[in-house]
């Protein structure tokens, strides 16, 4: 649809003012509309990748969450304990744990039974 308005708009790219056709016109040419385009979808790849890391850091503390049998490597994301400080709890009989052949399994209330200790 042509039209005969002729207005001055402000480009959203590269900030130029122009004489546009419509009042809905973003872009002082193709150019600007093919390199704004190219941004946001440059910018959207980045908040997809940000995005997707912050849930690979997340997933290890959602697992340990939703347990009632944890495994020593559970206790990293949960409490913030290194391996070392886990196997040393548990040796002091500090926190209750399970040999189940060579891994030792946690239940959740011993964890929180520590703490009323
Ligand atoms: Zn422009």
């Amino acid at each position: 649809m042509s039209s005969n308005i002729r207005v001055q708009r402000k480009c959203q790219h590269c900030g130029n003012l122009f004489i546009a056709k419509t009042t809905v016109t973003k872009f002082c040419g193709d150019d600007c509309a093919k390199r704004n385009y190219k941004k946001r979808k440059r910018e959207e790849k980045v908040a997809d990748s940000n995005e997707e890391t912050a849930n690979e850091l997340q997933l290890p503390l959602i697992a340990a969450q939703s347990k009632d049998y944890l495994e020593i490597k559970d206790l990293q994301p949960l409490l913030g304990l290194s391996r070392r400080t886990a196997y040393r709890l548990i040796r002091d009989n500090r926190l209750n744990a399970l040999k189940l052949g060579n891994r030792y399994v946690v239940r959740r209330k011993d964890i929180d039974k520590m703490f009323e200790i």
